[in-house]
């Protein structure tokens, strides 16, 4: 598979050459460039097959010029120990749950295949590796547990001091061992350029083999396609009329983007609703086609709080222009109290409790659903388990959450971070603390 700059289209390179690269030398993102076609792998699937073996399948297809089948098959098989889950709440709604992995998250699903990318690649290279990499919550959590313990990577994870739930906290900075947190005295965005400065500083990356982990390394974008093809050949077997749409809860774009990337590759749809908290730079630009990148919000769906998504110079080379996107995409954003009051409402309507996020996805859901005349389905994806944003959604229904096993063994544990400037000369100075 071949990825080029989205700037550049001159600057190219193969899946196993940009997962450590990260992002390209020009600064921005790698994106596939050849015209793939998987439509007819797509629609030989049925319900009957398990996540993994559609993963599997995908996976061989998509790198068949640079892995064997055996190989492919592997990365997935030590990846996906976990699978997602379809909830149907009423005949308009479904829920993808997405959080049944390591770090009850979606980003689960991208961590876990990077790692396991990398672990491949890297088998027959003596050497070593450092995963910079920024969060705003969860791609941390779910970084550090899909890289721990492994042989020649360290993981440094920027996170910002303050911004991330209590739990969100512990699951970064209390494994220890190869994974290291450094605590960003700024906000997420802060984080993210620290992290892309770092990468554009050629001597800082040799030295240490910096390599990214984020939603910008093609490594995460690919595999967050497959659950949607899961969904959709669930969903297409049962569905006799009207039209399917995804509904992505958005902060960096990233789960969005590798939806659009499977409507590319096959996956026919009615379109996709983009959910976003009132940092809304992305529903303000498809509604008057101007991009206006600002500083981020605080909000009760933390992990959505990005002011300047990576993303977006991918989801514009997807389409030709603004019309053509609008045509595809439709977007929402929601306040604060409208979000919590929707965790209310679900908890009283279906007796389901959802996050944050998910609550500003089924938001747009419903919101789209008023708006269209013609018959729809719409599945919404669920981002993050409730259990994991145990103080909001407690303020929310004023019940108590069931934590997921794997955050109720966080608890007692011990924080361990290092405090740093938002600067790129501070994070040099803590990177050499780190590996002297
Ligand atoms: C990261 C995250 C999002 C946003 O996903 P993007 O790919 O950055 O748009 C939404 N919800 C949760 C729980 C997340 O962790």
């Amino acid at each position: 598979m071949i990825f080029a700059s989205t700037k550049n289209k001159e600057i190219k390179m193969s899946y196993g050459e940009a997962i450590f690269q990260g992002l390209a030398e020009d600064g921005s993102l790698f994106h596939p460039v050849e015209k793939i076609d998987l439509k007819d792998l797509y629609y030989s699937f049925s319900s009957k097959d398990s996540f993994l073996k559609m993963a599997s399948l995908i996976t061989a297809n998509l790198l068949k010029a640079e892995i064997s089948t055996e190989e492919a098959f592997l990365i997935c098989e030590r990846a996906f120990t976990f699978e997602p889950k379809l909830k149907q709440l009423d005949e308009m709604f479904s829920v993808l749950e997405l959080f049944h992995g390591p770090s009850a998250a979606f980003k689960d699903f991208g961590a876990s295949f990077l790692a396991s990318s990398m672990e491949s690649f890297l088998k027959n290279r003596s050497s070593k590796a450092v995963i910079l990499t920024a969060t705003s919550g969860d791609t941390g959590s779910a970084v550090a547990r899909a890289f721990y313990e492994k042989e020649n990577i360290d993981v440094v994870i920027l996170y910002p001091s303050n911004r991330v739930s209590p739990l969100q906290e512990k699951q970064l900075t209390t494994l220890g061992k190869n994974i290291h947190a450094l605590e960003v005295l700024g906000s997420f965005d802060d984080c993210q350029r620290l992290v892309k400065e770092a990468f554009t500083d050629q001597a800082l990356r040799k030295n240490y083999h910096l390599t990214s982990a984020n939603s910008i390394n093609v490594g995460r974008l690919i595999p967050q396609s497959f659950y949607y093809i899961w969904a959709w050949v669930h969903e297409r077997e049962k569905r006799n009329n009207g039209e399917l749409y995804f509904c992505v809860p958005s902060g960096n774009f990233g789960n969005l983007t590798a939806g659009l990337l499977a409507n590319r590759w096959g996956m026919d749809l009615g379109g996709f609703i983009i959910a976003t908290n009132r940092n809304k730079v992305v529903p303000e630009y498809l509604q008057t086609g101007e991009y206006h990148p600002r500083k981020s919000v605080q909000t009760p769906s933390n992990a959505m709080d990005v002011g300047a998504p990576s993303n977006f110079e991918r989801m514009i080379q997807l389409y030709e222009n603004h019309s053509a996107m609008k045509e595809n995409l439709s977007a929402y954003f929601f306040d604060d109290e409208t979000t919590l009051s929707e965790i209310k409402k679900y908890k009283e309507k279906y007796q389901y409790t959802i996050c944050p996020h998910t609550a500003v996805g089924c938001l747009a859901a419903e919101a789209m659903l008023k708006e269209t005349s013609t018959k729809a389905k719409v599945i919404t994806l669920s981002t993050a388990h409730p259990g994991k944003f145990l103080e909001i959604v407690k303020e929310a229904t004023e019940e108590e959450v069931d934590l997921p096993e794997c955050l109720k063994v966080l608890i007692n544990k011990e924080k361990f971070s290092v405090k740093m400037k938002p600067t790129l000369d501070d994070l040099r100075k803590k990177l050499k603390m780190i590996f002297q």
